[in-house]
């Protein structure tokens, strides 16, 4: 590297984001992040807090109180929710069916967790007997953690069988909602979720930097009752709720001018309407499934969500050479399979603002060209 070069404001490339996130940031939500940063104590700061949690309730399709956005990426999230329900020494099952579900174990355990692990193969999905085999098995389980959508797979999770297993065992249910959130179904008070995390760049459409999470009324009161403190200071909820509460104590200095583009993202969700944006994330989830079935390509999860498309590489073509070609001739992003899935899958992500029909056209019409190319190899 020349040492003597003065450096130049760097000028991103002009990409459509079609991989597992982020997605494509829809220009209004920028230019919201670049407007003038107020104190995160001033009258207007919290009016927009204040503001944003009630787009979020209704966008977690609750009433919790205790709805608010974490500072730092969905894993923040995660992190959030299972320390603060956990002490060491409690007894956690987590679900794990791809690389989230392995990550939450992981968060369980470092947070002092005896964890219990169900597994289900890689793009399938875990089946509600396993639930009700191990809540038998042990009678001292106080959360269950599941992924809604797992994006290193594909697999739509069904929840409602699930909560009503672990509510009837008298433990928390903690999903993972990150690749659902604002694209799929979810719904935290009539599943009976008791904490619920997401983040904003997938399917909210905002950049990476903020983890909407929320918990029950009776989640608080189990947080509240603990006998030890929370692990992490930084995401004890019971110091973040005075911070979001009407006491306004302060906690951290929140990243105000990422909230600014997060209340712009939850604006277009409501501008656009919830059901809408759902119907949207089917339909153009359908039209990609044609149009990759056409070409030949086979979906790994039995139960796809809408908002990722995971789907395998066929025999004969190289996977690395033809995501960098979509990367540099089309300035299309997608994702390359991960663990057991190294090489052997592509995953096309449609969330938020990349869910349009002009990218799902866009992206079979490059990909036949560059499975010609590869068949002719
Ligand atoms: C992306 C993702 C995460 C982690 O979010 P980051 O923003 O990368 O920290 C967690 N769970 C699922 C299902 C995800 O897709």
């Amino acid at each position: 590297m020349n040492e003597s070069r003065p450096p130049v404001s760097f000028q991103p490339p002009s990409r459509v984001l079609l991989g597992p996130g982020p997605s494509d940031v829809s220009p209004r939500v920028l230019q919201a992040m670049g407007r003038p940063t107020i104190g995160h104590l001033d009258p207007e700061y919290l009016r927009l807090m204040d503001e944003s949690r009630r787009l979020l309730q209704q966008l977690f399709r609750t009433e919790n109180e205790m709805t608010i956005a974490v500072s730092g990426t969905g894993s923040a999230g995660m992190e959030a929710c299972v320390v603060n329900l956990i002490e060491p020494g409690d007894r956690m099952v987590v679900c794990v069916n791809g690389v989230f579900g392995g990550r939450m174990k992981e968060v369980a355990e470092r947070a002092g967790a005896r964890v219990v692990t169900l597994e289900a193969p890689w793009g399938e999905t875990i089946d509600p007997q396993q639930v009700a085999a191990a809540l038998e098995s042990y009678d001292d389980v106080k959360v269950l953690g599941i992924v809604h959508a797992e994006t290193s797979t594909g697999a739509h999770q069904p929840l409602e069988e699930i909560s009503r297993l672990v509510h009837d065992a008298g433990a928390f249910l903690l999903v993972d909602a990150v690749t659902s959130l604002g694209g799929m179904e979810l719904e935290v008070d009539a599943w009976g979720i008791d904490a619920c995390y997401s983040g904003t760049q997938k399917c909210l459409s905002c950049p990476p930097g903020l983890a909407p999470v929320s918990f029950s009324a009776r989640a608080v009161e189990r947080i509240l009752g603990r006998t030890t403190p929370v692990q992490s200071w930084y995401l004890d909820v019971t110091l973040l709720a005075r911070y979001w509460g009407s006491e306004r104590v302060y906690h951290h200095t929140a990243p105000i001018n990422m909230s600014y583009a997060l209340h712009e993202a939850l604006t277009l969700v409501a501008e656009e309407g919830l059901a809408a944006r759902i119907a949207r994330h089917t339909e153009n989830h359908r039209r990609l499934r044609v149009g990759l079935e056409d070409l030949g390509l086979e979906y790994i999860p039995s139960r796809s969500l809408t908002t990722l498309n995971a789907v395998r590489v066929p025999d004969g073509v190289d996977d690395a050479r033809v995501r960098r070609r979509l990367l540099e001739e089309f300035g299309i992003e997608i994702g390359a399979g991960l663990g057991p899935f190294r090489g052997q899958a592509w995953r096309i992500g449609l969330m938020g603002a990349s869910s349009r029909r002009s990218h799902v056209t866009l992206f079979l019409a490059a990909l036949s060209q560059l499975l010609a190319d590869e068949r002719a190899h």
